[in-house]
């Protein structure tokens, strides 16, 4: 079942906004943060107490300042840096990351299309959406199962994807055989702050991330979902040759992906 995409569209304009409040947000966390410091150095050793109760604020203040930060790489304040990316040896290039952040419980194939070329894209935002995708993925099967990273070059008709228009793509696809999703949880995957996973593990920026991403790259975003048997997302990258930057290439220092 097709998620629904202009509704996605809404959201990002809305996410847009969060990442304005975010940023000033971040900037007062700073302010404390920084005060929270001072005042702790000034604090006697005799009052242990007082320290704790500070260093529990300063640590409450520095993860809210890491979520600001995720905001703020959500909502894109960033340029895109655009580039010829060759998709498969990028997705090759994953095997220590993945196996590292997924853990031993699922197995992770490939299936890399014998020549899909390249696509343009920015291969770190690129890489960072793979693994959300991942992350999810395992999320999806506490009991273990396979996630499948699959390529193909793909051309696409006229309104053959919703909001893709017609030309050449490469498609990389993320297969889980996990939980899948209710028509209803499906609908919802593209807001902002949407997610079905306890506090502390999910923060719902994840997909709308992702579909921000490949929407700025030109491509587009479907997913299907059957409860009980699993979940495809497919990405479709526009193909391209050459290298084109836009702007300058910023560090992004505040990936989305959850530990
Ligand atoms: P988060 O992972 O932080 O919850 P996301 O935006 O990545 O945020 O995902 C939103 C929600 O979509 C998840 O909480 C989950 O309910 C659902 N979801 C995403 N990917 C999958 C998947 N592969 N299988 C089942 N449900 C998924």
């Amino acid at each position: 079942m097709e998620a629904r995409l202009r509704q996605a569209d809404k959201m990002q304009a809305l996410g847009t906004m969060a990442g304005g409040v975010a940023h000033d947000f971040n900037n007062l966390l700073t302010a404390i943060l920084g005060s929270l410091q001072l005042a702790e150095r000034r604090v006697g050793g005799e009052e242990a107490g007082l320290r704790r109760l500070m260093r529990n604020a300063a640590m409450a203040a520095e993860r809210g300042s890491a979520l600001t930060r995720r905001l703020l790489a959500f909502s894109r304040q960033n340029e895109l840096a655009l580039r010829a990316v060759a998709v498969n040896q990028l997705i090759l290039g994953m095997g220590d990351l993945l196996a590292r952040t997924l853990g031993g419980m699922v197995m992770v194939r490939r299936e890399l299309g014998a020549n899909p070329g390249t696509a343009m894209v920015d291969p770190g935002q690129l890489e960072l959406a793979l693994l959300n995708l991942c992350i999810n993925a395992r999320d999806a099967m506490p009991g273990g199962g396979t996630i499948t990273l699959s390529t193909a070059d793909v051309t696409v008709d006229e309104q053959a994807v919703p909001d893709l228009a017609a030309g050449s793509y490469v498609r990389v696809s993320v297969a889980d055989t996990g939980t899948g999703m209710t028509p209803e949880v499906l609908a919802r995957v593209f807001e902002p702050f949407f997610t079905t996973k306890e506090v502390g593990k999910g923060t719902g920026l994840g997909l709308p991330m992702v579909y921000g991403l490949v929407r700025q790259s030109g491509g587009g975003l479907t997913i299907e979902s059957v409860p009980d048997q699993g979940t495809q997302v497919h990405l479709y990258l526009p193909a391209g040759h050459g290298e084109v930057v836009r702007d300058r290439v910023e560090p992004h220092d505040a990936p989305l992906a959850r530990e």
